[in-house]
């Protein structure tokens, strides 16, 4: 294990922030940014720090820098990058309740979101990714011709574009940077406005583990600024390839760029979940995962659980479990979880607004929960969990991802009828099955048009070997496992004569 310098973490982890702002990383060098914006912590509604404000200056400054650094990144055998990996991982380790902290003023996540999920997965991912370098090679065809030989080489692309949202931001800080630097390419990451603070800390372990200056640089901009920042970066000649983790709209708008510029892009992108209850689901399982995948980090996870679909033969008895358990849990004495920002909230409280209006019921939740009026400004991005009942299909809360501890009910005749509706509506990123029996549960996961589907365990599931991606409007790509980081490698044919 990496043994931590304490006083430098210190000086370097959240009080940095809070003394001199998040700088920009960009050729190994921190700068503070010729201007700078304002994070506003969701818990107090309150400015927490000020990152730097990227310009497009500095993001062809970053590209160049990563250009330049490919040369010698790109030759360097794969056990030099393998345990520069593993010492980013234990350095991260090392850090983990700082930069916990800097996830839950930035974000308003809670502790076991935080600290027991997110950064443990990303440090899981960073050593499974570490462990996989070694395993890169090509393949030896045998040729048509007589006196004609063939390798296939596998060999990093150049400089990668990752750009990244704020709600897991060591997890997809990790697969973004760790995925290219793996391969041998060199990376800029895009950080997000809202959690600039996490992708510093993710650039200044993979510093501190001694990556050398310009592999990986990171960027910080205000919304406004990125699509200029990002296009500059997408048109630079150096930039090979670009990965894109975020909203299925913004996603629209990056693949545009890249298809007119020719760069082939991984897109990892929103999604609308679906959980089917089967017949002969186990109860007591069904309603502890499906809560679980719909409310844990506030439903702000791309594969949280929106849509809770079940058969009507047991459709009362699931009700009436679900209902029993969130009574025993509910809790009157703490704070209701927060979201990311106000925006977040308003736009969960017009889909709800909306549906009820449309015949709509809460199944859990009130409508006083979810208007309450604050209380004080701390409490204004603040979202009691809620579940809706006698939804329909054209209603925007069953189309639309809600991002928030919501969730939709909708009970259908038979499970051909729960894949029907779950495959509606466009995305497909995550679901999941619950039934007794496997050879059912089997069958209909094929039938599901989903990057993954999970049976007898919430929609909620990344884990390093699972490749993760979604079909339709949740993407293309998968990071993860072997698949993972095939995307940030290029094939090359070499034959010769004898
Ligand atoms: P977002 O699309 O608003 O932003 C993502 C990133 O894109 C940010 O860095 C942002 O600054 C940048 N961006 C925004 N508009 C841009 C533009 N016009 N040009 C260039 N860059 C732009 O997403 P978000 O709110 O940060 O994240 C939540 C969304 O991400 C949800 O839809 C969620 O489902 C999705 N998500 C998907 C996955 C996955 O693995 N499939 C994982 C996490 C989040």
């Amino acid at each position: 294990m990496w043994s931590a310098d304490t006083q430098k973490d210190e000086a370097s982890g959240i009080n940095s922030f809070r003394e001199k702002g998040v700088p920009l990383i960009i050729n190994g060098k921190e700068e503070p940014g010729s201007s700078t914006f304002d994070v506003v912590s969701p818990y107090t509604n309150k400015l927490c720090w000020t990152a730097a404000s990227a310009t497009t200056k500095d993001a062809i400054r970053a590209v160049e820098a990563a250009e330049a650094a490919f040369i010698s990144w790109s030759q360097t055998k794969p056990t030099v990058r393998r345990d520069i990996l593993l010492k980013a991982a234990d350095i991260l380790e090392s850090r983990l309740e700082q930069n916990a902290e800097i996830m839950r003023t930035e974000m308003g996540a809670d502790v076991g979101t935080s600290q027991g999920f997110v950064i443990p997965l990303s440090i899981r991912m960073l050593r499974d990714i570490a462990g996989r370098i070694t395993s890169i090679c090509g393949s030896v065809p045998v040729v048509e011709l007589e006196g004609q030989n063939a390798i296939v080489y596998k060999e990093p692309m150049g400089v990668i574009l990752g750009i990244v949202p704020w709600n897991a931001p060591y997890v997809f800080g990790i697969r973004s940077a760790a995925c290219a630097l793996a391969a041998g390419n060199t990376t800029i990451l895009k950080s997000s406005e809202l959690s600039p603070g996490c992708y510093c800390a993710v650039g200044r372990a993979f510093e501190d583990a001694g990556l050398p200056p310009g592999c990986l640089n990171v960027l910080s901009c205000p919304p406004q600024d990125a699509p200029a920042i990002v296009n500059a970066m997408i048109e630079h000649p150096a930039v090979r390839k670009v990965n894109f983790t975020g909203s299925t709209s913004t996603g629209r708008k990056i693949a545009k760029s890249c298809g007119e510029n020719l760069k082939p892009c991984l897109m990892e992108l929103g999604g609308k979940n679906s959980a089917i209850v089967c017949a002969d689901a186990d109860l007591g399982t069904a309603v502890k995962e499906i809560l679980a995948g719909a409310f844990i980090n506030s439903g702000q996870i791309c594969m949280s659980t929106d849509r809770i679909i079940v058969h009507s033969a047991i459709a009362p008895a699931f009700m009436a479990a679900l209902k029993e358990v969130l009574a025993s849990n509910a809790d009157t004495t703490s704070l209701p979880p927060t979201l990311v920002t106000a925006a977040s909230k308003a736009r969960v409280q017009n889909l709800i607004s909306s549906a009820l209006s449309s015949g709509a019921t809460f199944l859990h939740g009130s409508s006083e929960t979810y208007t309450s009026p604050t209380v004080d400004e701390s409490q204004s991005v603040r979202f009691a969990p809620a579940i809706l009942d006698n939804v329909k299909e054209d209603m925007s809360v069953w189309k639309d991802e809600a991002f928030a501890s919501l969730a939709a009910c909708m009970i259908v005749r038979d499970d051909e009828e729960a894949v029907k509706v779950a495959n509606r509506g466009g995305y497909g990123l995550s679901a999941a099955i619950f039934t007794e029996n496997l050879r059912k549960g089997l069958a209909l996961a094929r039938k599901l048009e989903s990057g993954a589907v999970h049976i007898n365990s919430m929609t909620v599931h990344d884990e390093p070997v699972l490749p993760h991606g979604g079909v339709k409007n949740s993407g293309w790509g998968r990071f993860n496992g072997k698949e993972g980081l095939e995307e940030f490698l290029v094939t090359k044919s070499v034959t010769w004569q004898d």
